[in-house]
């Protein structure tokens, strides 16, 4: 039995803002977290006195959270990172991100995935709905597989021939195909870790046929359901003028939507849309560093959890954000508010339970992870308030001001997922180690290459 105690930190469990325990304890066995409190100290007292092996980790000072959980990332774009700053969202697609995914092969696209998770570790995020690309998304899990993070990820359905880049593009029953090899192959791998979701890439990409057979699919198989929806106002408009409907009353149509959709975005959205997604319990995934750098809008989150939908947070790609970084997503989505909605319409509590708990319920991991309880995994991330500059934290009795606010990447001391170490900031020995620079940079180099031998340096979208 793998045995876990740790002690001392400050725990926060994210059940409720109060839910704050100053020297808590955890005690986990084989990575599900067993007791808290004075109950943990007990456990591991007497595993010791039995002769058993503990991990003893003495957390004074230090703050223990649920690990992120972020419901909107590509890991295969990590590699596009840096690309053009000052596009809106459909050129982005056609010039940068469509024909840089074209150019993956399985190598390339390990290489993505491993650099994606190795940052999403070392900041704290624990689980994601990943959005594979239409092919070789076996090496996003293969990848997964080795960090030892939660992902749920599928690929790319995207087989609208008018629509897509021919290179980006397969064709429907062949897309159905492959899903359900990923599905048969990746969902329940590594102890539960790895999952399989459908992910038709946005109704713009998609036919209603794909649309249709993914939604039915999903639920026969009891998986998620993951798209992009109103991000955009062209694509709002290019979805009315294809389908004669709103995009949210348009995808509930063709069967997207309810409890296992998630949804990317969803910043353009009419009153009756809004009562569509507060109605079937479709989980929305806030991105706004992403909506900010493409210009996208301002997601009108208090007015979604008002009408009690359910809101998530993401980083979305590396080429729209350019970090994978639950802490910035944090910072922007409260601060946005503050401009859209006023100061106190989205408190610090409420983007960490967004950051965390909601996170998890949304993906369909409420009883597993997204907050410190017993009969959960051991998905946590131990901070340092005194690493970097957050510091004084003590005009405040809560820690979620300083999380949201005044904390980064910088004060993470260690990620762990089912108990284990998947990021360490002094051991280099953790799983979820980044590429080399010089590997990150051939990789990208030969992407471009290929990317110019396609005849994509321009995109090909029609
Ligand atoms: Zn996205």
């Amino acid at each position: 039995m793998r045995a876990l105690l740790i002690e001392n930190a400050l725990v926060a469990g994210m059940r409720s803002a109060d839910d704050l325990h100053p020297r808590g304890a955890v005690w986990a066995e084989d990575g599900v977290i067993r007791a808290l409190g004075s109950e943990a100290r007990a456990a591991a007292a007497a595993s010791a006195a039995r002769g058993e092996a503990v991990e003893r980790v003495d957390a004074e000072g230090l703050w223990l959270f649920p690990g992120f959980v972020q419901t909107h990332v590509h890991l295969c774009q990590t590699l596009l990172r840096n690309g053009p700053d000052d596009l809106p969202l459909l050129p982005w697609l056609k010039t940068h991100v469509w024909p840089g995914e074209a150019a993956h092969d399985e190598e390339t696209l390990f290489l993505s995935a491993r650099l994606g998770l190795a940052e999403l570790a070392a900041g704290g995020t624990t689980a994601i709905l990943d959005m594979g690309t239409v092919r070789h998304t076996d090496a996003v899990f293969r990848a997964a597989e080795a960090a030892g993070l939660r992902v749920t990820s599928g690929n790319a359905l995207m087989d609208d021939a008018a629509m897509n880049p021919p290179e980006l593009f397969a064709e429907t029953s062949e897309a159905l195909e492959e899903g359900e090899r990923l599905f048969a192959r990746w969902h329940g791998a590594s102890n539960g870790r790895l999952r399989f979701a459908w992910c038709p890439r946005f109704a713009v990409s998609c036919t209603d046929r794909i649309l249709e057979e993914a939604a039915s699919r999903a639920k026969a198989q009891g998986v998620l359901v993951h798209t992009h929806a109103s991000e955009n106002l062209d694509e709002v408009a290019l979805v009315r003028e294809r389908s004669g409907r709103a995009n949210i009353e348009h995808l509930r149509e063709v069967g997207i939507g309810g409890r296992g959709t998630v949804l990317a975005h969803v910043i353009h959205t009419s009153e009756e849309e809004r009562r569509l997604l507060a109605a079937d319990g479709t989980a929305v995934a806030h991105c706004p560093s992403s909506n900010l750098k493409l210009a996208s809008g301002i997601c009108p989150v208090p007015d979604y959890l008002a009408r009690g939908i359910r809101v998530t947070l993401g980083a979305d790609g590396a080429p729209c954000n350019d970090r994978l970084d639950a802490f910035s997503e944090m910072r922007h989505a409260a601060l946005l508010q503050k401009i859209a909605a006023g100061p106190g319409a989205l408190t610090a509590w409420q983007v960490v339970r967004m950051a965390t708990a909601e996170g998890a319920e949304a993906l369909g991991l409420g009883g597993v992870c997204g907050t410190i309880e017993a009969g959960k995994r051991a998905d946590l991330v131990l901070l340092d308030p005194t690493a970097g500059f957050a510091l004084p934290t003590s005009w405040r009795d809560d820690p979620y001001g300083p999380l949201v606010f005044a904390f980064d990447r910088g004060n993470v001391v260690e990620t762990r997922v089912d108990g284990e170490v998947v990021f360490h900031r002094e051991r280099r020995g953790a799983r979820a180690l980044a590429p080399r620079a010089a590997e990150i940079e051939d990789a990208a180099r030969r992407l471009r290459e290929r990317r110019s031998g396609n005849g994509l340096r321009h995109g090909g979208a029609s």
